[in-house]
């Protein structure tokens, strides 16, 4: 029998990780026609809402008072998404820790990794971010809690403290971990490509999420997806992209700006070894098709499609009867919302589908009904 796959719908909600762009829009527009999409069909989808963003335009409010109005609309936009049956879960970019704002513009001057901040630090920005969320939140369901975490950049491993807070604060599960995952930028470093497992559930050696406990921990881990999409489609994908660049830019250029400056801090360094890098760009997606994390923003809908294969396929493999998967998106890099229309409908009316929020994955993690592994299973 073909198992049951449980589907979220997960959007990291945010600014550029370095603070430019548009609330409006880049967070407020493209999440209401996300859910627009989501509502047509009976999907309740879930946010990772970035909150030192908040924090840090609440902590400029009285000195510039265009952030409170941005501000209360952020808590009113929240509030609403979560009313319509959205959840709204954890997630933290360190780099606003350190946030000037002048001239209207942002500079965040913290490290971008939590990793290398101190125990207390880090604690801190996790639990004042998950407090504010929970005060938000549970004047209209007292029920509410912030379960489930993603870290800012992914970055969750190796460290020797991270889950272990995490557990303080009483998370459920992490989503941190993205199998095949490398960044040596000059904001990130880390090295996803030896994980222990990248498709199911499992308990993590506390130190290193990135490996498979032997025993029972007090934290779980769920993967976010990824996928490796066939040569063709990628390249049809890439020329599109392409073609899409050479045509005139909008007249707001807010968008178009923000997306540079997405580019330049995400550049990787350019690797000592030219043969490392022939590998890495040229044999490695020959033979195992081009790695990508399932993040609906960065696919068009022949990638979502072989995506869903490929969700299947492993879930198949696994011989589970009920597997939980978790997807990516960004509503700030959404260009065209056409696909993930085109993908939610036949998502929507796959019998073998269930769309379920993150809170809800936490409640199934909690009461059994997904296999968690441990290294011996
Ligand atoms: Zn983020």
């Amino acid at each position: 029998m073909a198992p049951t796959i449980y589907l979220a719908f997960v959007d990291d909600w945010e600014l550029s990780g370095n603070g430019s762009g548009d609330v409006a829009e880049l967070q407020f527009r493209p999440m209401r026609e996300l859910t627009k999409i989501y509502d047509a069909r009976g999907i309740r989808g879930s946010f990772n809402a970035e909150l030192m963003q908040q924090l840090a335009f609440r902590k400029f409010q009285s000195a510039h008072p265009e952030l409170k109005a941005l501000a209360d609309q952020w808590d009113a936009v929240v509030r609403e998404t979560y009313l319509q049956g959205h959840d709204i879960q954890l997630h933290i970019h360190p780099q606003w820790s350190k946030a000037e704002y002048a001239d209207g513009e942002w500079r965040l001057k913290g490290d971008w990794s939590i990793l290398n901040y101190s125990p207390d630090d880090a604690y801190q920005m996790m639990a004042a971010g998950k407090e504010y969320l929970e005060n938000l939140l549970r004047p209209v369901d007292s029920a509410y809690a912030a379960v489930s975490f993603r870290s800012g950049s992914w970055c969750i491993a190796p460290s020797p403290h991270m889950l272990g807070l995490l557990v303080r604060l009483g998370i459920v599960f992490d989503m941190s971990i993205v199998g095949g995952v490398r960044y040596e930028t000059k904001n990130i470093n880390l090295d996803y490509t030896q994980c222990d497992e990248d498709f199911l559930p499992y308990y993590p050696v506390m130190t290193d999420a990135r490996q498979v406990s032997h025993k029972v921990e007090p934290i779980v881990c769920v993967p976010t997806n990824h996928f490796y999409g066939s040569r063709r489609q990628v390249l049809r994908h890439h020329l599109t992209k392409a073609t899409q660049r050479l045509l005139p830019k909008p007249a707001t250029s807010t968008d178009a700006r923000s997306v540079e400056a997405y580019g330049q801090e995400w550049a990787q360094k350019a690797h000592a070894s030219p043969i490392a890098r022939l590998y890495e760009k040229g044999l490695v997606p020959y033979l195992k098709g081009k790695h990508l994390i399932s993040d609906l923003a960065q696919l068009d809908y022949s990638l979502l499609t072989e995506m869903l294969a490929s969700i299947r396929r492993r879930a198949t493999a696994s011989g589970l009867e009920h597997v939980p998967v978790i997807l990516e998106n960004h509503t700030k890099d959404i260009r065209d919302f056409s696909h993930i229309e085109r993908f939610v409908k036949d998502v929507s009316q796959a019998s073998d589908i269930k769309c379920v929020t993150l809170g809800d994955l936490a409640k199934d993690l909690s009461k059994g009904k997904f296999q968690i592994r441990t290294a011996n299973s």
